[in-house]
């Protein structure tokens, strides 16, 4: 029987999951299909393992402004599943004065400051003190950002894939293990027969998106 879906989202690593999630919160029922070329969760993809860095230092304010829509948005997903996926731990950027370090330092200061993100700078003496098991001198500086931390990517991609329809999200989210090819332009139902289409094509790796 041919089916129609507005969207197919082609590979189901952190960011297809992320997309089909969110995808279908807006789209509707039955409008996003997601297909992943090995078993959901595979350890072949860049979204492998346990643990990832979440911060707001960046070094680019095109970055800092989109950083607080991350942690919103993983917000949501922990309060959908119950899941604890973020782990704030603080981070510390540390340079030496004068390096190339240095100028990423001000860089980071320079673009958290315009998206009004919090963030300390201190001396590399004022490091040793708060956490002794620096050992640093006036020749050094640094950075905390004390939304930094841990996500566990494995945990997320699989919630996001997990997360059943529900009064908040209302789509179908089909994940389905297959063999899928991607022909540009062509359309992508060849992973699933002859009669399953899509409107659009959003595949993370599709080299003609
Ligand atoms: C070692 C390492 C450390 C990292 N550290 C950090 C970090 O600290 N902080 C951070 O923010 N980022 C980090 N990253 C980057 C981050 O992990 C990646 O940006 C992210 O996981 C990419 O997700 P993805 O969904 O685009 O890719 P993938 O996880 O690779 O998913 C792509 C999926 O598409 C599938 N696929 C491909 N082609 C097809 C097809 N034709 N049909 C069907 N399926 C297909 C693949 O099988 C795969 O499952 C790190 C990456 C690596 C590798």
């Amino acid at each position: 029987m041919p089916q129609q879906y507005r969207v197919i989202v082609i590979g189901c690593g952190a960011i297809g999951a992320a997309t089909t999630y969110w995808l279908s919160r807006r789209l509707g029922d039955d409008a996003v299909l997601a297909l992943e070329q090995y078993e959901l969760g595979h350890g072949r993809g860049a979204s492998e393992d346990h643990s990832r860095v979440i911060r707001h230092a960046y070094s680019r304010s095109d970055y800092t402004a989109l950083t607080p829509a991350a942690y919103q948005s993983w917000n949501v997903a922990e309060r959908e599943t119950g899941l604890r996926l973020v782990h704030r731990t603080g981070g510390l950027i540390v340079a030496a004065r004068g390096s190339a370090g240095m100028e990423y330092i001000d860089a980071t200061a320079a673009a958290m400051a315009a998206s009004g993100l919090p963030f300390e700078l201190l001396s590399g003496v004022q490091v040793s003190e708060r956490w002794p098991q620096w050992r640093l001198g006036d020749q050094h500086a640094a950075l905390f950002d004390p939304e930094s931390g841990i996500l566990d990517i494995r945990r997320g991609t699989a919630a996001h894939l997990a997360l059943p329809a529900s009064a908040a999200t209302t789509s179908r989210r089909t994940a389905t293990s297959s063999p899928t090819i991607c022909p540009a332009r062509r359309g992508c139902w060849s992973a699933l027969g002859r009669g399953t289409s899509c409107s659009r094509c959003w595949a993370p790796a599709c080299p003609s998106r």
